[in-house]
């Protein structure tokens, strides 16, 4: 027998990660670049006696380590199993309907509604602006009636990016007390964090994730910055759910990957040139490209759908994300790879679509 609430579900469908041939896999942001060479050098020498014992189940030293890196205490760090269990675990801890409904994106990650239906939120979408920004005069035009607001920032999958001052516009006049999240699992490629204005504004949660930056995406940790008692409130949660989300391996690499800022800033540095060249390449040929601050570009060709872009890519063996969802669907998310990964594409595109 299956549960009502089961019945009602409708999860998320992930990027895909096929295993019948090699792609040239350029559609779920993942890092072109190995993690940080300390890693190596640890799995080498790791002693598997330690796997015999659970894990620390508040992953006291990596998130002392992650509070040094952004000036903060470690009360006000939360480690979770991909920042997707941390996005998860806010809907749950800060939005209620019976205050009113989440404000969102109208085209975002779309985990979000999944985390809404899961818990029982009711949300609204708030439509992009005509440059595909998230809009946050809109979020403020609705906010008497929402119970919080979330967005990416650089959004996803429009790579869209906010500066800092519209974000401090925006928490000076929305509600001291209701809560705001930004996800910021693609801030490393050129945006600036909203983590230094975590003493101002206490409603204010920080989602971040070491899956793009620090290449680490098959590893499943994600953190989150907020005020010391909304950090009790996620460990309420997390305590309600499971004792030990992240594992002891995974807390080591952290340890060593949130270190390592020199090399994860040449990785970076070589994405976003890598990014900035591939874009003004495919606006040369015609395409149209949203200017990016992420790891990915979101563009589209005059006369071609979307699908169409991804099936013959996919045909090619270069896989990229299509979202067959209205008003989006002329668009092709790629991510950045290596600059000879995107000379490939380029040559690749400039074939097929003319
Ligand atoms: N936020 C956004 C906007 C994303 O695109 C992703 C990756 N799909 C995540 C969060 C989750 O990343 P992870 O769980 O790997 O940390």
């Amino acid at each position: 027998m299956f549960s009502e609430r089961l019945k009602r579900l409708t999860p998320y469908v992930p990027g895909e990660q096929p295993q019948d041939r090699e792609y040239l896999k350029l559609n779920t942001n993942e890092n072109p670049y190995p993690p940080c060479p300390g890693i190596a050098d640890l799995l080498r020498t790791f002693d598997t006696e330690r796997l015999r014992l659970y894990s620390d189940p508040v992953c006291g030293r990596l998130r002392e380590r992650i509070a040094r890196k952004h000036s903060l205490l470690k009360e006000q760090v939360f480690v979770s199993n991909g920042s997707d269990e941390a996005l998860s675990f806010c809907f749950y801890a800060f939005f209620d309907s019976l205050y009113g409904r989440l404000l969102f994106p109208e085209y975002t990650y779309s985990f979000y509604p999944v985390y809404c239906d899961f818990y029982g939120i009711t949300y609204e979408r708030i439509p992009l602006d005509r440059e595909f920004r998230v809009d946050l005069d809109g979020f403020l035009k609705k906010g008497d009636g929402s119970c919080g607001a979330i967005f990416a920032n650089p959004n996803a999958p429009t790579g869209t990016y906010l500066a800092l001052d519209r974000i401090v516009w925006f928490l000076e006049n929305y509600h001291r007390e209701k809560i705001v999240v930004i996800d910021e699992a693609y801030i490393d490629f050129g945006g600036e964090s909203a983590a230094a204005l975590l003493g101002q504004f206490q409603n204010l949660v920080i989602v971040r994730t070491f899956s793009k930056g620090m290449s680490l995406a098959g590893l499943r940790l994600g953190y989150t910055l907020t005020d010391k008692e909304l950090i009790k409130a996620l460990f309420t949660v997390k305590d309600s759910f499971n004792s030990y989300p992240a594992d002891t391996l995974s807390q080591l690499i952290g340890e060593i990957a949130i270190e390592d800022d020199l090399y994860y800033a040449k990785i970076r540095e070589k994405i976003i040139a890598t990014r900035e060249y591939f874009s003004s390449e495919l606006e040369r040929l015609g395409w149209f490209v949203l200017p990016s601050r992420a790891n990915f570009v979101f563009v589209s060709k005059e006369g071609i759908p979307g699908k169409d872009i991804y099936l013959k890519l996919k045909e090619k063996g270069i896989l990229v994300r299509h979202f067959d969802v209205e008003g989006i669907k002329d668009f092709v998310r790629i991510t950045i790879g290596t600059r000879d990964q995107m000379a490939r594409l380029l040559s690749v595109a400039t074939c097929l679509f003319p």
